[in-house]
């Protein structure tokens, strides 16, 4: 019977993400094997890491919560679980060596076989409406791709590719080391060739010999309606092609909103300056605001309007980010003195100065 992952590291069901850390660390620092030699220290050791790499890990603990071992097991390989959790750093602090995939699967296993490509990040810059009713845009994205040319090698051709002798090609050599009464095998990339297997005598011209050339890749984006400036949209498997074959990287695109000439955002609200006729001001009247649409609206100015009112209409700012509804355009309004007045207006306005207004 397998123990419950709470259990086993002796945290509460509702353990914070930095209490179940906090726990594995202490159990680590007990049964890790450069440590604790005793022949019990491995497998405990392998029930406290796999414990953590569940419940360190949103999805799985869900899974897990919910369907107990089960759960996890129809779902994932015992490579699954411990794959991307980050034992490293934690291991780095005590000053512990292996990579717990090497100790765990060893042979074949090695965690280069999982490296991502890089990610890349792009600046998309895209207009305020752009980013009120969402767009689709198409961009053009350098990505590192295969050399056509080698296909791959880095090598002029066939020929030119020389087997690696330390590791006869393989690209991997095995180190073993014998802990109290346990043989680890390890696995390490070829120290020579670096994991290629291979020697290049005379080198592509096109891709000078590192199989990779850079290609602009066209990529359809969806911009989502409502998004913010600075907003990273991810778009799985577009970055970087990953040297060893594991999957690409990810292409991230941080947003960018243009300067708008008539509105500015404020959260999901936007605000604009109008000026009106200083008789609407007095008098009241209605004067057209813009809006995001590009329809105008009337808006009513009541008499006696001071110049700086700021005037809300409802539901007509910027859509609300994976939500429902919308926030508010304010109106600002400016009054507007007018450049040029004929004789009449002039001689009015000097009445009303005789009144002291
Ligand atoms: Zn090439
Ligand atoms: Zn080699």
């Amino acid at each position: 019977m397998k123990r419950d992952y709470y259990e086993v590291l002796n945290v509460d069901r509702n353990a914070s993400f930095d209490e179940i850390k906090k726990a594995y660390r202490q159990l680590a620092l007990k049964y890790h094997p450069d440590r604790n030699k005793s022949p019990e220290a491995e497998e405990k050791f392998k029930e406290i890491s796999e414990a953590y790499a569940v419940l360190s890990d949103p999805e799985k603990r869900r899974a897990y919560d919910l369907y107990g071992h089960a759960g996890i097991d129809s779902r994932y390989t015992q490579e699954d679980i411990f794959r991307d959790v980050d034992f490293e750093s934690i291991f780095r602090d005590f000053g512990f060596g292996d990579s717990i995939f090497d100790m765990f699967f060893g042979r074949g296993r090695r965690r280069a076989d999982y490296t991502k490509g890089e990610d890349i990040q792009y600046n998309l810059e895209i207009t305020l409406r752009e980013a009120a009713f969402g767009a689709e845009k198409e961009i053009v994205v350098p990505r590192s791709a295969k050399c056509t040319e080698c296909n791959g090698t880095g090598a002029a051709s066939q020929s030119s590719l020389i087997k690696c002798k330390t590791c006869k090609g393989a690209g991997q050599v095995q180190n073993m080391r014998i802990s109290g009464n346990t043989q680890f095998i390890q696995i390490l990339t070829c120290p020579d060739c670096h994991g290629t297997g291979v020697f290049i005598k005379e080198r592509c011209r096109k891709c000078r010999g590192t199989g990779i050339t850079v290609l602009e890749t066209k990529i359809k984006v969806n911009i989502p309606k409502g998004v913010d400036d600075g907003y990273s949209l991810v778009i799985r498997g577009k970055g970087e092609q990953s040297e060893r074959g594991g999957p690409p990287g990810d292409l991230y695109l941080v947003i960018n909103i243009k300067r708008d000439p008539v509105f500015e955002r404020l959260g999901d609200d936007i605000i604009c300056e109008i000026p009106i006729p200083f008789t609407t001001a007095v008098l009241g009247g209605t004067v057209l605001a813009p809006t995001l649409d590009n329809k105008k609206i009337e808006l009513n100015i009541p008499p006696r309007t001071q110049t700086g009112t700021v005037f809300r209409i409802k539901s007509k700012g910027m859509p609300r980010f994976k939500a429902e509804g919308f926030g508010d355009e304010l109106v600002k309004v400016t009054i507007k003195i007018p450049e040029k007045i004929d004789r009449d207006a002039e001689e009015l306005l000097f009445k009303l100065r005789e009144k002291g207004l």
